[in-house]
């Protein structure tokens, strides 16, 4: 008999897991990549490269990165995320919605997939630039999310296309799988359109990992509902739901929130798709400590209800729902160090006043006396009694504003001020295909679709309404190498 031979659609972090899993099991793998090689790597290159990853303490982090230093040991306090945190928190941020048997997979599995991960290549480092301020001297984790991989997205894309090209894996680039071969005993290859030529690949199992329909600018008006059209794509334009559509051809039941997205706040006017050379930069994740205002000049959203990885997935659809879908976050001197490096960018749709007045006057678009006579209220709401700790859900709130914010409240009172301009930028769909726990796609009869395998964005009942930061690329990895391990055998 000869090997065993799998497709694998799609090159992002997903598929090139699934891809290595499978030929560890000593199958023939190939994979079909539409977009061209020097714009492989789907949403994957555009990340940071945060994984999230349930550990104990820091020698469950040391197996991932033996490379610590004595002098980072000494100076960070790592904390721990055990797996029942892991687990709280996605249940918690998806209103109990997500699917408990695929999310204690996801979580059981971060460790010893990130381990297998390593031993394909990838290095780890800690987070320190984004998740850990510095409190006394020391280094502090906060929100579970502590590792990320070295040289984040594109490192991540690197390593694991060199390794399956060490291993014997052909990767085919600008070639776009355009439907399974199927019949009633189940898929048996593809059908792809490479530079132009469409033929069959046959095979014995096809793995779909070709990501969510975010990039599909009528399905996102179709699923997601109107304005959605408007938002800009944070990541790769080649994400359009192919193997989402291919899958349901093939009898795929359709499974978890279809009309959920993950979207934040993102550059007013960065351009329709991510632009690989400024990554995930026109994102503007610092508005915990600081306010955002829309058109009327009002908040809308309270700014420090969680950690801003528990919040930020989902203001990006509350920025779409203002009038005019932008709003300004607005910061004073005192918070300036906090800001995360996106904003030192100099694709930013940035304002700067001396006083408040003076910033007012050049916020394009937000009545400016409103703006004012709502900064003031905000103002004498803040409980300035309790102090300011960035590291910790420090309770410093406002009291009897209409929308109170939770966490992190600062007067706003020392200029120069600064102010951002942001609109709603998607990341990824949440509704995609069901999967069992062996990443099998099911039938709509609920019944493994023989030969079809799916992980990654395009796997649905994962995520509904919102998302633990960190949580796509772990997703991708874990089922990724679930649906390659079970494919390969
Ligand atoms: C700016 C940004 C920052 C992010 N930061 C993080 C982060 O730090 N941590 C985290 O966990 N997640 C992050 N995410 C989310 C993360 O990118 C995704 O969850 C993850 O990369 C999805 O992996 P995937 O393999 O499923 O999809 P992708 O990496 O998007 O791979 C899908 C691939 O399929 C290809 N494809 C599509 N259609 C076809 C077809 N018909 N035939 C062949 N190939 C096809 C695409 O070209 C693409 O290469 C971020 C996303 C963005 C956009």
């Amino acid at each position: 008999m000869g090997r065993r031979t799998v497709v694998v659609v799609g090159a992002g972090n997903a598929a090139l897991c699934a891809a290595l899993a499978a030929r560890e099991q000593g199958a023939e793998v190939v994979v079909l990549e539409r977009a061209p090689e020097p714009a492989r790597g789907g949403n994957t290159r555009f990340t940071a490269g945060a994984m999230r990853v349930a550990y104990d303490g820091v020698e469950d982090l040391q197996e991932l990165m033996p490379d610590l230093t004595e002098a980072e040991l000494a100076t960070t306090d790592f904390g721990h995320y055990p797996a029942g945190d892991f687990l709280d928190d996605m249940a918690r941020v998806t209103q109990y919605r997500t699917d408990p048997e695929l999310a204690s997979i996801l979580v059981d599995e971060s460790h010893s997939t990130l381990k297998w991960m390593r031993e394909k290549g990838v290095r780890f480092v800690p987070i320190y630039g984004r998740q850990a301020f510095k409190v006394e001297g020391k280094f502090t984790f906060w929100g579970g999310l502590t590792v990320e991989v070295s040289g984040g997205g594109p490192g991540l894309v690197d390593s694991l296309s060199e390794t399956a090209r060490r291993e014997g894996i052909e990767i085919l680039y600008n070639a776009r799988a355009t439907s399974l071969v199927h019949d009633e005993g189940g898929v048996h290859g593809v059908t792809v359109r490479q530079d132009g030529v469409t033929r069959e690949l046959s095979a014995d199992a096809v793995v779909l990992a070709s990501g969510g329909f975010q990039a599909n600018t009528e399905w996102r008006a179709r699923y997601l509902g109107p304005m959605w059209d408007l938002a800009k794509v944070r990541g790769t334009s080649y994400n359009t739901g192919d193997g989402i559509q291919m899958a349901l051809d093939a009898g795929a039941s359709p499974v978890g929130n279809w009309s959920g997205c993950h979207a934040v706040g993102w550059e007013m006017n960065a351009p329709e798709f991510g632009d690989l050379k400024v990554g995930d930069h026109f994102q503007k994740h610092s508005y915990p400590f600081g306010i955002m205002v829309n058109a009327n000049g009002e908040r809308f959203v309270d700014e420090g209800a969680d950690f801003r990885n528990y919040t930020y997935a989902k203001y990006g659809r509350r920025i779409l729902e203002q009038p005019g879908n932008f709003a300004w976050q607005v910061f004073d001197q005192k918070v300036l160090h906090l800001l995360r490096d996106e904003y030192r960018i100099k694709e930013v749709t940035k304002v700067t006043g001396r006083t408040l007045e003076e910033l007012a006057r050049k916020l394009d678009g937000v009545d400016a006396e409103a703006f004012l006579a709502h900064v003031k209220e905000y103002n004498e709401a803040v409980r300035t009694d309790v102090p300011f700790n960035p590291n910790v859900k420090d309770g410093r709130s406002t009291e009897g504003l209409g929308v109170d914010k939770t966490n992190w409240a600062n007067t706003l009172d020392e200029g120069p001020f600064e102010a951002y301009a942001v609109t709603c930028g998607i990341t990824f769909t949440f509704g995609g295909l069901r999967i069992d726990s062996s990443a099998r796609v099911l039938d709509t009869d609920m019944e493994p679709i023989p030969g079809l395998f799916a992980a990654g964005e395009l796997v649905g009942g994962l995520f509904y309404f919102n998302y633990p930061g960190g949580t796509g690329l772990t997703s991708g990895s874990v089922f990724g190498r679930i649906a390659g391990t079970t494919a390969g055998v």
